[in-house]
This record gives structure tokens, sequence and C-alpha cells, in this order.
């Protein structure tokens, strides 16, 4: 059964949600509002403000006037700042894993477990890599006293997806704060709600007026007033590749630097000498997590042919067994896709794989949820078949993997980059020294090996291609992403 909406979530959702721009919540100026919908039933959760013009500018204006002062806070007191924040998250862990759950539709166990304490590690991993950095590199000139001076930007815009909302939020604006800059954020007008919570709590833990700020509304309204703005000075997206190209254009133009994560078609390469059903079991975990809206996910099962068929029947039987429900349901281990466009999006690429000749090794359901029937669920999904295939070659973005058999390494090697995608794959062996030369030979962001969707603070994540460009996140690199380079020299003598 459903739980009940804690106190603090209830309240929170009660009034229309706002922008938070200058330290203060502020409605639309022109009234333009829009319904944020509950997955799990399809009925309204509450309303939330859009931004017009007049909104994105006094956003980016407050996170412009707010920077000198944040820059020319130590790190040690920033990273105080930061810390106070993971503290009160940690406190309202419960309230940000519903409010999670309740607009993505993710599981509630899953939030719990992962996403809500993921986060608050990662902001800590930044709030403590601001104070062990150098700022000041001495160079060795002859004849001069010269250092690179290392300082942040200034206001920087972020764009983000729905399916991790609290997660990649963490992921982009903490190393950026860290660093001394400020932001303007805009959530996926799907799923805004962790953010808005967020923010609520950095303003509690006493982050300044300006530091941060956010902007509701749609990407072809606030997001591209947000990317072309005058005053941003660096901007950071994450989301589909035909958009990362639209912002990453209008970034050209305005010569802005731009940091895009975009979206992929995870392959997973499993050689004939592996624990077939523990496999199976890992593989059909990963395409189920968040119902398979993970951009990194393995979504291609490149298979060897001894174990093809073995391999498959075993996962179809785990996917089959899948308990499927409502997101605050403690017994879900899947939720509903985010929304009616997903799931028809989801259905409409099973039906043309399968027009284009797949095989269909799991058939895919529409589970009805009593209680819950306006509700966008799917059930998992395997197909098979020949590369060319559209499910082979795409990003769904739901819970269905498409098989292929190999024989030859080589072959195997050709099939994962015959894609432009480039974000992550997995490679599958007994044998750690053939996994190893394979995970090289893989053109992507990340290889893992005997694991798929493998996250650590310190470990970079990025992609390559058509996933993304400018550095990735979730490493020491990233913090340092968010910090320019000057030079300052005298002569000597
Ligand atoms: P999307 O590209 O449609 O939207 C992402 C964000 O961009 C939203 O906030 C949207 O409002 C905004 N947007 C849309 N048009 C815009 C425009 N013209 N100018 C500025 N902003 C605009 O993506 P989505 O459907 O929300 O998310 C799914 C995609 O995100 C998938 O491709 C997935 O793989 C990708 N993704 C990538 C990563 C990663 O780390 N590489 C992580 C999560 C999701």
């Amino acid at each position: 059964m459903a739980e009940k909406l804690n106190a603090n979530v209830a309240d929170f959702i009660k009034a229309p949600l706002q922008h938070y721009i200058g330290g203060k919540w502020m409605p639309s100026g022109d009234g333009a509002v829009d319904q944020v919908i509950n997955p799990s039933d399809g009925k309204v959760i509450c309303q939330v403000g859009m931004a017009s013009a007049h909104e994105v500018d006094a956003a980016v204006n407050a996170a412009h006037e707010a920077f000198p002062a944040w820059a020319g806070t130590p790190a040690n007191q920033r990273s105080v700042l930061l810390h106070r924040l993971a503290d009160s998250i940690e406190k309202h862990a419960g309230d940000l894993a519903q409010l999670e759950s309740l607009d993505v539709g993710k599981a509630i166990v899953n939030s719990e477990a992962f996403d809500i304490p993921f986060g608050v590690e990662g902001i800590r991993y930044f709030a403590d890599l601001a104070v062990h950095t150098h700022y000041d590199i001495p160079l060795a000139v002859k004849h001069m006293e010269a250092r690179t001076h290392r300082v942040p930007y200034g206001a920087c815009g972020f764009i983000f997806p729905w399916n991790f909302p609290y997660d990649l939020l963490v992921w982009g604006i903490m190393p950026a704060l860290a660093a001394g800059n400020t932001v303007v954020i805009k959530p996926s007008e799907v799923t805004p709600l962790s953010t808005l919570f967020v923010c609520k709590l950095a303003a509690e833990a006493g982050f300044p007026a300006g530091v941060i700020n956010v902007i509701n509304g749609t990407g072809s309204k606030a997001g591209a007033m947000l990317t072309s703005h005058p005053l941003i000075k660096r901007m950071s997206f994450t989301g589909s590749p035909p958009v990362g190209k639209l912002i990453g254009e209008t970034c050209g133009r305005n010569l802005v630097p731009c940091k895009l994560e975009l979206g992929g078609k995870g392959a997973a390469v499993i050689f004939d000498d592996v624990d077939v059903h523990a496999t199976a079991q890992q593989l059909a975990a990963a395409i189920t997590l968040n119902t398979g809206q993970v951009c990194c996910t393995a979504t291609r099962w490149i298979i060897h042919e001894k174990i093809h068929d073995q391999l498959l029947s075993e996962a179809a039987a785990i996917l089959k067994a899948t308990r499927i429900g409502p997101a605050l349901d403690r017994n879900t281990q899947m939720g509903p896709l985010v929304s009616k466009a997903q799931q028809e999006r989801v259905n409409r690429y099973i039906e043309n794989g399968r027009k284009q000749g797949a095989a269909v090794v799991l058939e895919p359901q529409s589970p009805r949820i009593a209680g819950h029937e306006g509700g966008y669920y799917v059930s998992p999904s395997l197909l098979a078949g020949s590369s060319d295939n559209v499910c082979c070659r795409e990003e769904i973005f739901g819970p269905s993997a498409f098989a292929l058999k190999f024989s030859d390494e080589d072959a195997a090697i050709r099939q994962v980059n015959s894609l432009s995608y480039g974000l992550a794959n997995s490679v599958w062996s007994r044998d750690l020294k053939r996994a190893n030369r394979v995970a090289e030979r893989l053109i992507a962001g990340n290889s893992w090996i005997n694991a798929h969707n493998v996250f650590a603070y310190g470990l970079p994540y990025g992609g390559t291609n058509l996933s993304g460009m400018g550095g990735g996140v979730n490493s020491p690199e990233t913090f340092h992403d968010y910090l320019r380079s000057q030079t300052i020299a005298r002569p000597l003598g």
C-alpha cells in the first residue's frame, strides 16, 4: 500500500510552487503556472509557476550580483555551508525521498537507499575538495615571480532532465558552488519538486541570497533564455543530444564554456565464462533501475552465442517477477515511467522494433494497478534480432533491452562501437585480463567490469561523441572545471 505523505511534504506542495530568486520565493510576473503530475496515478500533485523573461533575467542578475561576495568568501566557510546543507538533507532525507518518488515515479525504497544518501555524500565530497585545493600554483619561469591563480567564473547556468533530479542537481551545482560560483538552475518542468525543496533547505542552512536561484519553466522558453543570457559565464546541461546541440550552439556563439552530459545506448558484452544466473540478475536490475530511465544503463546485451539462449531465458524469468507498482508503495521494485509522453515513447519504440522484425523474448504488458489506473506503467521487455533494428540503435529510455549474439571478441567490440553514443558500457567475464583488454577498446566515457551503473565520488563520469563533452561529473576535475586560470607575473630586477 502506498504510504501517506509526511507532514513536511504535504505542507511543501500545498501552495503553488514558485521561483527562488535572490533569496526570495517569487511568483511568475505574468501569472503563468503549470501542473506537476504524479506518474503513479496521473493526478495533479501541485501547481508550479512558469518563468517569463522577467524571472530569468532577475535570477541571473541576482546570481551576478551575489558573485563577488560568494567568490570572496574563504573556501573553508563555503565548505561549512555545504556541510550544513548536507546535515539538513540528512535530517529531511525521508521528506526528500518522498518528494523525489512522488515526482519521478521511482520506487521509494530506491530513493531512500540510493538517491538521497548518495547526494549527501556528493555535497560533502565537493565541500571537502574546496578546502583541499591549491588555488595558487607557483610557476618556474626565469627572471619572474609568477603563479597560476584559480578563480571561479561567475554566474553559472544549469539545466537538468527529469530522471534523477536530485542527484543530478548535486553532481552539477555543488562543485560550482564549492568553487565560489553562483548558480541559476532550471530543473525539468516535469520534475521540479526536489530541486525546490533543496533550495528551501539551503536558504535555511544560511546560503546568502542570490548564491542559489531556481527558475521553473519549459526548455524552449526559460531554458533557452537562461542559456543565452549575457551575464551567464558558464553553462552546464544534462539531457538529450538534440537539446545538448542547441545549447552548445548558443554557448558557442556567445563564447561561453559549456559542459554537456547527454544520452546513451550502453552495451553489456557478456562472455561465456560468466555465472549466467548472477549476470542475468544484475542485467535485469540494470534495466529496471528507475524504470529504465537511466542514461548509461545496459540496453544492448551482446551475448556470447554459447550462453545467449540460457541468459535470455533466465533474465526473462527474473524480469517477469518484477514487482511493479506506485512509487510510494514499499513493496514496489519498479515504479511507473515519468510521464504519459514517456510511456507512449517506450510503447512506440517497441512496436516499431517489432515491425522491423525483432523477436520479442519477453512481451511488454500494460500493467493495471488497482487504485492507480491513471499511472504510466509499463513492464520490462526483452527483444532480440538484428543490430540495425531501431530498438538496438536508439535510446528508448524505458525498461527494455535488445539482445545480440557474438562469437568473436573483435566483432563484439565493433558492435558496441558502431553507434555514435559514447556514455557507458560493461564487460562481463571471469578472465580479468580479457575484460580489461575489451574495456579499454570500447569507445565511451566509462567501461565497467562485471557490473553496470557504477558510481562513486572520485570516479569521473562523462560521455564522449553524442553522449557529451566538456569534462563530466563526480571527480576532482569536475571541481576544477568551475575554476578558470589566471596567470599573475612580476618581472624580477
Ligand atoms: P531533454 O533534453 O528533453 O530536456 C532536458 C532539459 O532541457 C529540461 O530541463 C528541458 O526543459 C530543457 N530544454 C529543452 N529544450 C531546451 C532548449 N531549447 N533550450 C534550453 N533548455 C531546453 O531531456 P529529458 O527528456 O528531460 O531527459 C532525458 C535525456 O537526458 C536522455 O537523453 C538521457 O540519456 C539524458 N540524461 C543524460 C545524463 C548524463 O549524465 N549523461 C543523465 C541523465 C539524463
